[in-house]
């Protein structure tokens, strides 16, 4: 029988009348453990529960928040080895990846501890005589934390540990398909010593559960971080619900090569930026813009990186790649290789089902060239490891080219000129701007998000995120 996991709501472990699998997407023999589905009635005593230990933690020191979140980064990164692995065999990520996840979660419930004690206000001159102002920053109240698959430590661990610093109260709602690791956090960070209600985890269908925790009244605020598909609707039943709202979604992030490029670092970080992790990361850069002068030597260059890529069992020691999270994003991945084909695109690696020791969800990255902007393959978020090559004259359709999207996650520039590298910064129209680096791979103190389509609302982590959890007080003293 495998392990039971629950959900847990006013400090106590909740039976689930159904329960979901959690099945390993590199051996689909390989049961992770049985996990509780949150009923309505399990939301709504989850939400009251963190109505009602609002007003007590709200007042708590900061002193007693920090030693809360302290011991759960401690915990957090001691059992790293633990949390990789585990995460490695429910989500197909390299355990070296899922170590670094788990070390990167660990570093952000302590980065927020001592948030909780930095706190300050400002004290302004009145316009007036004989007047104090102060402006102050007070706990939001309860934020409903919806969360995806793809991070489920980090990204749990960046709405969390903000979320309970500043002194909210939380209902907590991951992804089903990846649930030990959110599970996990939510269980480290209650043992560290979290008055009853102050943190509440429902496992559940996003479907029924994500809608009816994003529009309830009794929510204050609603951080997501999902789908294009799914982000505007939560966006619209926050706002119907008064309540505040904080997207981040996905991207059709660029990496422009330019001809003077240094070729290994540009292939370094095209491969690893487009196919790692499976290409299952917001980040990923799915457009490669390169210009004529390097186009074929990057192409040809690629396609031998490709050929040595280890693409295996996440388990295993030294891959690069390991499975596809789940049958169903297989299946799209492999439609999107069939829909570039069909629209012209040339396939020069991979892009097959590929079958390994044991039955899992296996794909070889594929590369494009020929690909034009107005394709479906350049336009829409594939999240697999599915890339495609523009060729463009120089630095200016580049840039063009890279800025002509509807999302504006993160977008990346291999080139050793510093004057073009300066503009590329200045005028990206992404969030995130990466210089002779994968559009992927963050650091867990500055701000992360991105613009247009990619992003809604204040930004999160690094010292930015109190602008999202809490509110300001203007106070005037005579
Ligand atoms: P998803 O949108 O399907 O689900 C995200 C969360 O929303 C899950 O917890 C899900 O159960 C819940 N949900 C589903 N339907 C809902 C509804 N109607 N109302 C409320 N909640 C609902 O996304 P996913 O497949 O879990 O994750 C992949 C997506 O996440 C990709 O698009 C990726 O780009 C994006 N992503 C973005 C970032 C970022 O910070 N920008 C980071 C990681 C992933």
């Amino acid at each position: 029988m495998p392990t039971a996991f629950l959900n847990f709501i006013d400090g106590r472990p909740v039976e689930s009348r159904e329960m979901a699998q959690d099945i390993n997407p590199s051996n689909t023999a390989d049961v992770v453990g049985e996990f509780a589905r949150a009923s309505r009635k399990d939301l709504d005593d989850a939400i009251a529960a963190a109505r009602q230990a609002f007003p007590k933690w709200s007042k708590t020191t900061p002193q007693e928040r920090f030693d809360v979140l302290d011991r759960a980064g401690t915990e957090i990164l001691a059992r790293k080895d633990e949390l990789g692995r585990q995460l490695a065999r429910e989500q197909g990520k390299p355990v070296v990846d899922g170590t670094m996840e788990a070390v990167r979660a660990g570093m952000i419930f302590k980065f927020f501890a001592g948030e909780a004690v930095r706190m300050t206000g400002d004290r302004v001159d009145s316009t007036r005589p004989g007047v104090d102002v102060e402006v102050t920053r007070e706990p939001l109240g309860v934020i409903a934390a919806i969360t995806p698959w793809n991070f489920p430590l980090a990204i749990a661990a960046w709405k969390l540990a903000p979320a309970l610093a500043f002194g909210n109260t939380v209902v907590f709602k991951p992804a089903e398909l990846v649930p030990w690791s959110p599970w996990a956090i939510a269980d480290i960070v209650q043992r560290a010593g979290l008055p009853p209600g102050v943190l509440n985890l429902v496992m559940g269908p996003g479907s029924v559960i994500g809608p009816a925790l994003a529009s309830s009244t009794d929510v204050d605020a609603v951080t997501f971080t999902g789908s294009q598909d799914v982000g505007p609707s939560v966006a619209a039943a926050a706002v119907a619900a008064g309540s505040r709202v904080q997207l981040e979604m996905g991207g059709k992030n660029p990496l422009v090569v330019l001809d003077d490029a240094d070729l290994a670092t540009a292939v370094g970080i095209a491969v690893n930026g487009a196919f790692f992790q499976a290409g299952q990361r917001c980040t990923a850069s799915s457009r490669l813009i390169v210009t004529e002068g390097i186009h074929d030597r990057f192409v040809d260059a690629m396609v031998e990186r490709m050929k040595k890529l280890v693409i295996d069992d996440a388990l295993k020691p030294g891959i690069d790649i390991g499975p596809c999270v789940d049958g169903k994003q297989l299946e799209k991945n492999l439609s999107y290789v069939e829909i570039a084909s069909r629209e012209g695109g040339r396939l020069v690696a991979g892009g097959g089902r590929l079958t390994r020791e044991t039955d899992g969800f296996y794909m070889e990255p594929a590369l494009f060239t020929e690909t034009t902007a107005d394709m479906r393959i350049n336009k829409e978020e594939v999240f697999g490891p599915v890339a495609s090559v523009m060729r463009v004259k120089n630095y200016d359709e580049a840039l063009a080219v890279a800025n002509a999207t509807p999302y504006g996650l993160s977008a990346g520039i291999a080139t050793t000129s510093l004057k073009y590298a300066r503009d590329f910064k200045r005028n990206s129209s992404s969030g995130l701007v990466m210089v002779n680096l994968p559009t992927a791979g963050i650091d867990y103190h500055v701000p992360f998000g991105g613009r247009k389509k990619s992003s809604y609302g204040p930004r999160e982590q690094g010292s930015y995120a109190r602008d999202f959890y809490t509110v300001i007080k203007t106070a005037y003293t005579s």
